[in-house]
Parts: C-alpha cells; structure tokens; sequence
C-alpha cells in the first residue's frame, strides 16, 4: 500500500474511533431518502459503514446502497455533532467497497473510459470557443508557472470557457500577479478515485495538486466544486500543501472592498442565485458580491440547495430530482419578478442556461456579474447559445474561427456525440436540431 492509500485509511479510521453512532448524518441524508431508505435505520448503517472502515470486505447490503446514493451533498458532515466530515469518510468508504469486489484492472479501465470521452469533449468545446494563445496559457504545465497566485480552472470549465475568461478578466482588475492553470493535463482526478483506481488517482489527482505546490504559489484559486471538494479533502488533509487553498469565490469575497473599488454603474436587475450548498463558503461568497453591485436586487427563494453540491456530476442519477429543481427555481423565479438566474458552478450553467429558451429570463455565471460591474467581462457565452437552440450564425463563425486557429477539425461523429454530451444533461434547454444542424455542416465543410 503506497504512503498516500495509508494516510486515507488513517483518515477513514480516525473517523470511525471518533464516531458516537448516533446516526444523524444518515438521518439527514437527502440522497438516502431519494431512494427510499428509512431514516429510522440510521445507526444500523452507520455500524456497517464502521465495520467497512475497519476490514477489507465487501460493504453490507444497506450500507452500499447508501453509498450508492451519495452524491457528495456534505448535510451529513454539517449535522454531526462531532465534527466528523463524514463526506470524506462515505467517498473513502465508496472506493473501499468498489476496491473489496471489482479487480483494479476492470477499475482502471472504467475510470479511464470516462476520462477520455470528458477529455474529448472538453478538448473540442474548449476549441471552437478559445483562441489558441489562451488555451495554450492554461494548458502550459502547472510546476512551470512563476506568479504567487495560481487560478487552477480543472478540466470541465473549459466546456463553458467564457467564465474562465471573466475570472481571468476580475483577477487582472484586481491587479494580481496569477498563472491561470488547467485542462485535462492537470486533472484533479475524480473519475479514478470514483472508480477506485487509486494507482493512477495518484498519478493524476495526487499529481496535480503536487505539481500546483512545486511552482512556488503561495495560493492556489479553485474553480470547479468537484477539484475544491477533492482538493479539500482527499489531499489538503492527507498532507498540508504549501500553499493557501480558497474558491475563487471566497478569494473574491474576502477582497469585496477593493473590488468594490472598481465596480462602475450598473443597470437595474432582479436576480436568483442558483444555490448549492457544501462547497465550503462559496453560496455565502456568492451572495455577499453580488450584494455589492450597484443596482442588483438579489431576490431570496426557498430552494433545494442541500440536495447536491453541484447539478450534474454525482447528482446526475437523480434525473427527476434535478429536473423538478431546474423547473421550480426558473417558475419561482419567474413568479417573483425576477429578470435573472445567477449560476454558481459551471455545470449548473450548462444546466440552466438553456432557460432562456422557455422563461423569460436571462441565465448568466456569478462572474458574468462581477466581471461586468467592473467594466470588464462581456465575453459571447456560445454554450447559452448552443443549449437554447436559437439561430447558431454567430456561434458557428466563431467556432470556424477558433478551430482553425486551434488547429482542430470536427467531423460528423463528433458533431453527434457532442450534441448528445450538451443535451442529454438534465436541464432546460431548446430544440438540440439547431445545434446538431449547424454544426454538422461546419463539420461536412472542413
Ligand atoms: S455527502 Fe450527502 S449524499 Fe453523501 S452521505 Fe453525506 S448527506 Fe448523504
Ligand atoms: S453524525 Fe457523526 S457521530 Fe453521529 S453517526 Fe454520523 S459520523 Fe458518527
């Protein structure tokens, strides 16, 4: 066993001796009623999760059906009364269970199936809406960077890239010495621990975050929940990095005064933030800028913002749950006079920004917000434009534009797998036969 799979047993052990069993964090567990365990069997579960923790076996019936559920929403560790982070235990005890009754090999070779087709739909988006002197910017090797702060994007981001260019654009404003870094090179590695192969979670996750310490930032900025829940809990707390880790947003939030410095006159607008809770104090962060920005009413809604820490990814099994989530903030939305839903994570944004084909309303990222209320910002978001299947023209040309610079071609069979990655998310979205169209010629002419 590899010093780095210790130290997590050590993590997962530590918190099963401090464990009470009082069974709160099943108890809360939103994910376990979805599907139909009884909050009554609380403590029940809570022992078999020990009893994992504490040998190599397979995890009981009821257990793996609870780890099964899981999709990372954190109310468990805000629950319990010990202080355990009790998501760090249950994603140690998932990789444990999968580690009990699947070989590596089949382990590996699930986790690397899910890498390559994100990568390669991360690759082509990231390519028909970058330029090619950005993409390489964030692409170049983490070690390599020389600024005291780093802006670390993760992979998925680079599907909705305008958000990476307004952090990029708030962050210059800011006048700060920052590397941006990201792309799949620097994966934080969710699918191989997901998929328990730890040997190469090591080589790409453990990886990354050693190579953000060996450039010599004093902070690194995270962008993506997933790589900040990663980060935060399968790698600060097995060794303690060299540098400050904080979401951008938090970053943000902590130098509200000099951003609000630069803020300018903005216009009038009635806004719901998208919410999501167990991401550190990002929700918080959020709502305190945009709070800030002149003229911005933030208009406060009973939301399901425990359900999951991000739409998408480990909430994505629950389709129905997600949908009714999407479908309910934009009526309530709609109903309280608001003008504009705020996202906070990027796949809430591709979730939702296909909205504007069905509310009438506008969808935009909280750094659209704050990139614009400093004058800055204004970047096309040609992924809004994609999901609400209006007129493709401009996204089109642009793509055209980015693609040869980029040196990349599309054919016809990634013009159908992509269709199929933007619009078989859950969320709202218009007719995908515009996107699919259009770019299909693009493809048949390059
Ligand atoms: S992280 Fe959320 S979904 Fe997972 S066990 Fe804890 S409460 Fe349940
Ligand atoms: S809430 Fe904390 S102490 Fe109680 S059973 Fe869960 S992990 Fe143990």
């Amino acid at each position: 066993m590899s010093a780095y799979a210790d130290r997590l047993e050590a993590l997962a052990s530590e918190a099963a001796d401090r464990c009470t069993e009082c069974g709160k964090c099943f108890e809360v567990c939103p994910t376990a009623r979805e599907v139909g365990m009884d909050a009554g069997e609380a403590k029940t579960r809570v022992g078999e999760l020990i009893a994992l923790t504490r040998q190599a076996a397979a995890a009981a019936e009821g257990l793996q059906k609870w780890l099964n559920a899981c999709d990372g929403s954190a109310q468990c560790t805000a629950a319990c009364p010990e202080d355990i982070n009790v998501r760090q235990w249950i994603t140690i005890a998932k990789m444990k269970a999968v580690e009990a009754v699947r070989p590596l090999e089949t382990s590996a070779g699930a986790a690397a199936n899910r890498f390559r087709h994100m990568a390669q739909a991360v690759r082509l988006l990231a390519s028909m809406q970058l330029p090619s002197e950005t993409l390489k910017k964030i692409l170049a090797p983490a070690e390599k960077r020389t600024a005291d702060v780093i802006f670390y994007t993760g992979c998925n981001v680079l599907r909705t890239p305008h958000i990476v260019l307004n952090v990029m654009d708030i962050l210059d404003g800011l006048q700060l010495d920052f590397d941006v870094v990201g792309g799949t090179a620097h994966c934080c590695g969710v699918y191989q621990f997901q998929e328990a192969d730890l040997p190469t979670y090591e080589k790409i996750g453990h990886r990354t975050f050693n190579r953000l310490g060996q450039s010599g930032a004093s902070q690194v900025l995270t962008w993506c929940p997933t790589c900040t829940k990663n980060f935060d809990e399968l790698e600060k707390d097995v060794a303690a990095p060299s540098f400050g880790l904080d979401h951008v947003s938090e970053f943000l939030a902590a130098n509200l005064d000099t951003l609000k410095s630069h803020f300018v006159d903005q216009p009038k607008r009635r806004v719901v933030i998208h919410e999501h809770q167990g991401i550190g104090a990002t929700l918080d962060s959020m709502r305190k800028l945009l709070r800030a920005v002149p003229n911005l009413e933030l208009v406060e809604l009973p939301q399901d913002s425990g359900f999951s820490y991000a739409c998408g990814g480990q909430a994505a099994k629950f389709k129905d749950r997600e949908r009714a989530i999407h479908r309910g903030l934009a009526e309530a939305a709609v109903a309280a006079g608001a003008d504009t839903i705020v996202t906070m994570y990027h796949s809430c944004h591709r979730a939702l920004s296909g909205a504007e084909a069905i509310y009438p309303l506008r969808v935009v990222n909280f750094t659209d917000v704050i990139a614009e209320a400093m004058g800055r910002g204004g970047h096309p978001d040609y992924y809004r434009l994609y999901k609400t299947g209006g007129p493709m023209d401009e996204a089109v040309e642009a793509a055209r534009t980015f693609l040869q610079d980029n040196g990349v071609k599309v054919d016809e069979a990634s013009v159908k797998s992509l269709t199929a990655d933007i619009f078989d998310e859950t969320g709202l979205a218009g007719p995908r036969d515009a996107f699919r169209d259009a770019f299909t010629e693009l493809a048949r002419q390059s």
